[in-house]
């Protein structure tokens, strides 16, 4: 029976061959190979984009060793971090010492450039007013944040400064990478000063 059936496949296959069969097997090796490439790509960007937040949560880390509010954001251009700063408004005794507005200064000295453009944003917790309108000054292309903040976030918690269509410059926003985790620092951060 085996035998029969493997005479038959090979006849279909011998059948079929003449109509263009090998062109259509060959298209379709082609398709699943470019799914399977997609698939690779955008698993390699999930990895990037938890690699780089992880860089993020490393630099809120830092603020809340040293009892400021535990944000963290890292700076990217062409995949690698060009800058990176935590939350330093105590110890700077400066209100505009937020991560996002320290690691856009330092990412513009780098580059020799107050325009960040093709750079992207990650930050653990959604940016305030301030922050997401440096970022729109600075042409940042992409916000990643963490967790959304209902009290002051302008990604479109509150506001929507970083993707206002009035605004002369627009940018991305992608949110909930690691949220869990970023919550969970600021979530310490309140519980150590109750
Ligand atoms: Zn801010």
């Amino acid at each position: 029976m085996v035998l029969v059936a493997l005479l038959a496949q090979l006849d279909r296959a011998f059948g079929y061959e003449p109509k263009g069969c090998r062109f259509n097997s060959c298209t379709a090796r082609t398709i699943k190979m470019s799914d399977i490439f997609l698939k690779q790509t955008k698993r390699a960007q999930l990895d990037s984009e938890s690699y780089l937040m992880g860089q993020a949560i490393k630099e809120a880390k830092k603020a809340l060793k040293k009892g400021e509010v535990p944000v963290g954001c890292v700076i990217v251009k062409d995949g690698k971090i060009i800058s990176r700063a935590h939350n330093l408004t105590v110890k700077k005794n400066d209100p505009t010492a937020h991560a996002e507005i320290l690691a856009l200064k330092k990412a513009a000295q780098k580059t020799g450039n107050y325009r960040l453009t093709n750079c992207e944003m990650y930050v653990t917790i959604e940016p305030c007013p301030m922050c997401a309108g440096a970022a729109v000054w600075a042409r940042i292309k992409k916000i990643i944040f963490g967790v959304h903040d209902e009290k002051s976030g302008a990604c479109g918690s509150v506001v929507n400064i970083a993707g206002n269509k009035k605004l002369n410059h627009r940018v991305e926003i992608k949110s909930g990478v690691f949220s869990g985790k970023c919550a969970d620092l600021i979530k310490e951060f309140f519980k150590e000063r109750r």
